[in-house]
């Protein structure tokens, strides 16, 4: 078996140690005689699994205990919606901060329901929180702490005084702590650090929760939601057991702080190589560079399918950038080990020396 080193975006790679686990209980789920996927979700083995992954995720984050802790379906693109439909609580505009491709699309989603201010807006970097115009009346402020398909994250959490703050963490969600009373709202697609799609993890402080639009299809109704357990329907069982494993994983290996040890070293290599260097370029700045998506340019487009297919064979999957912004993007999620860090630094100067 040759496993490559998989930099996808997402779905993305995930910890061999889980992969192995899933393999081992996938007929027989600790002696149920079945396998996950074929048990009732009233199942007392998979309401087992189900609590036990909440209290873990509880633990990796110390989420405060007025928060609901949610297991949702639809995507992080379906919370564009279910954000304005919840959060509004009568107001009739919120506040977005744009840093890139996803936060665009949140906004433009968002103008459906509710007035939508723009309070910052940077290209390639992240707008300093002096420059932010808020709205004294607006309902929530939005922003994307990481942007994967521009590769810009934030390092530092945004103070928004006494306006709730809503975050899509999709793409670094559980990469490194952060202080979940900080947020109003936390919404994370699980398939880049969580574990696989199907699952979106929700964090909403319970305060919030208020009379929806009434055109919520009541699926999506987060009070009613946390209220079952998130089993309101039938829930993506499979993929919320593997999250559950991924959160177990993550204790194991020493929680948040340690994965954003690994995570910055990860970063950090990478990004040392292509400062030291002219062929290859990254155009975010310096200090908003993300930890978990990578992006580079090489100094021709045309050179790129060259450098993808020498990549496939040298063991490198799934480098190239988002079709909106071309390039490339090496993903450094938590499972990414460092190994491959170095083989594609390897790669780079290969092929740079040779072009
Ligand atoms: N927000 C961000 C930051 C993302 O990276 C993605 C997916 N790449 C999305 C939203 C959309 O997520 P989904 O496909 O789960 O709806």
């Amino acid at each position: 078996m040759a496993r490559v080193y998989n930099f996808s975006a997402g779905p993305a790679t995930l910890p061999e140690a889980v992969l192995e686990q899933v393999r081992e209980e996938l007929l027989d789920y600790r002696g149920s005689g079945m396998s996950v996927m074929e048990m009732s979700h009233r199942d007392r083995a998979f309401t087992a699994i189900a609590e036990q992954a909440e209290a873990d995720l509880r633990a990796l984050l110390g989420v405060p205990s007025r928060y609901r802790v949610l297991f949702m379906q639809g995507g992080a693109t379906a919370q564009f919606s279910l954000v304005p439909m919840q959060l509004a609580r009568g107001r009739t505009r919120a506040d977005y901060v744009l840093t890139g491709s996803w936060s665009r699309k949140a906004a433009r989603e968002a103008a459906r329901y509710l007035d939508v201010h723009i309070a910052a807006e940077g290209e390639h970097a992240v707008p300093p929180r002096a420059q932010w115009r808020l709205s004294a009346d607006a309902a929530y402020v939005h922003y994307t702490p990481n942007e994967t398909i521009d590769g810009v994250e934030f390092h530092w959490l945004p103070d928004v005084g006494d306006l709730p703050l809503v975050a899509d963490f999709s793409s670094s969600f559980l990469s490194r702590p952060i202080d979940v009373s900080r947020f109003g709202l936390i919404y994370a697609g699980a398939q880049k650090n969580a574990g696989p799609a199907g699952v979106t993890i929700v964090l909403v402080d319970g305060e919030l929760l208020d009379e929806p639009h009434a055109a919520l299809p009541s699926v999506f109704n987060y009070r009613s939601v946390a209220d079952h357990a998130s089993m309101l329907n039938t829930p993506p069982c499979f993929a919320w057991y593997v999250c559950g494993l991924v959160f177990r994983w993550l204790l194991e290996q020493g929680g948040l702080a340690e994965m954003a040890g690994r995570n910055r070293r990860k970063a950090n290599l990478l990004y040392h190589y292509l400062d030291g260097q002219d062929f290859y370029h990254c155009p975010v700045a310096p200090a908003d560079r993300s930890w978990m998506n990578v992006v580079f340019r090489l100094p021709e487009p045309a050179l790129d399918a060259a450098f993808l297919q020498g990549a496939t064979a040298a063991g490198l999957d799934g480098l190239q950038g988002h079709r909106l912004v071309g390039g490339m993007r090496a993903s450094l999620y938590n499972a990414f080990p460092e190994a491959g860090v170095h083989l594609l630094i390897d790669y780079l100067r290969e092929f740079a020396r040779r072009a």
